[in-house]
């Protein structure tokens, strides 16, 4: 079975690094992903420099990447200026992920707008996207809970994707921003999402989670269990939320590749060339990251028996 693997490291892990990462680096770790075999790789985000100055180079990050024919290249945006901005590039993504927040106050931490002010722009978010050639698709954050107002009812949930759907969106995201959710959880509210609005095609809803508590791909399983296809993750486990307190790390992508892959699913992705990826952050960000494969190698990487079972 195929399960489609995206990126997002880049966008929602550097985005979080003390240390702004250089534009140059940001384009030779997206080129590098480039050609791992990955699905989607989201590289920047079109938000106020302001607001994330780690993103400030998004014009620059899109024109010095190579378009690997294949990759789909995401940008992130959180309102019509975001779309605006996006469309004005000259090196304009394929795709373009809004994001609306299920908890209300989430959403206005995150992108300093009520659910209401959110609701109103996505039609023009969707038109102007659309109209300069753009997909568009939605992340639906703290889908699974919110650091702020706790459990989200599964009603919001459904609401939402239903006004998603009607909107026109080209895919839809439920993002476990903060690592609040746990196995069951995804699986009895994403058949349940799935039951009431099928998927029109494998791409069209991906899960987001967070390690944050250590469940992140134990929700994948459960998540592949409940119907979807395609899951974000972060090279190394880099990430979290600017505005989110305590939401560190998105999962793995080489530790959930390197899970799915052993359990007979294929992800289209060379692991080994994922994993040199990887190796590399740590001197990029100037710190250790939560990998756990880039350091225990993979999992039928053999290794030399001792000394004592060589002699008799
Ligand atoms: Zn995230």
């Amino acid at each position: 079975m195929r399960i489609h693997i995206n990126d997002v490291a880049v966008r929602d892990g550097f985005q979080i690094e003390k240390a702004f990462v250089p534009t140059a680096t940001k384009v030779e770790v997206i080129n590098q992903l480039s050609r791992t075999g990955l699905h989607k790789i989201e590289v920047t985000s079109f938000v106020s420099p302001k607001a994330v100055p780690a993103l400030a180079d998004a014009d620059e990050v899109l024109r010095g990447i190579d378009r690997v024919p294949g990759v789909v290249y995401v940008a992130l945006v959180p309102n019509v200026r975001g779309v605006q901005n996006a469309a004005a590039t000259a090196a304009k993504p394929d795709e373009l992920n809004a994001v609306v927040s299920a908890s209300e106050t989430h959403n206005r931490a995150n992108i300093n707008r009520t659910h209401e002010q959110s609701l109103e722009e996505l039609p023009t978010m969707v038109k102007v996207a659309h109209g300069a050639g753009m997909k568009i698709t939605m992340s639906l954050s703290t889908t699974f809970g919110c650091p702020f107002e706790g459990h989200v009812h599964e009603d919001v949930v459904l609401d939402f994707v239903r006004r998603f759907r009607d909107l026109g969106f080209d895919g839809i995201s439920l993002a476990d921003t903060t690592g609040m959710a746990n196995p069951r959880q995804v699986r009895e509210l994403v058949r349940k999402v799935l039951e009431k609005f099928p998927a029109p095609d494998d791409n069209y809803y991906t899960l987001h989670f967070h390690n944050t508590r250590g469940m992140g791909l134990a929700n994948v399983v459960a998540g592949i269990d409940a119907g979807v296809r395609s899951f974000d993750g972060s090279i190394s486990g880099l990430g979290g939320c600017p505005f989110a307190p305590g939401a560190t790390g998105n999962i793995c992508t080489e530790d959930m590749v390197n899970m799915l892959e052993d359990m007979g699913y294929d992800t289209r992705v060379d692991l080994a060339k994922l994993l040199a990826v990887a190796r590399r952050i740590p001197a990029v960000v100037g710190h250790d990251v939560p990998g756990q494969v880039m350091k225990a190698g993979q999992t039928l990487e053999l290794h030399d028996p001792p000394e004592f079972a060589r002699t008799r």
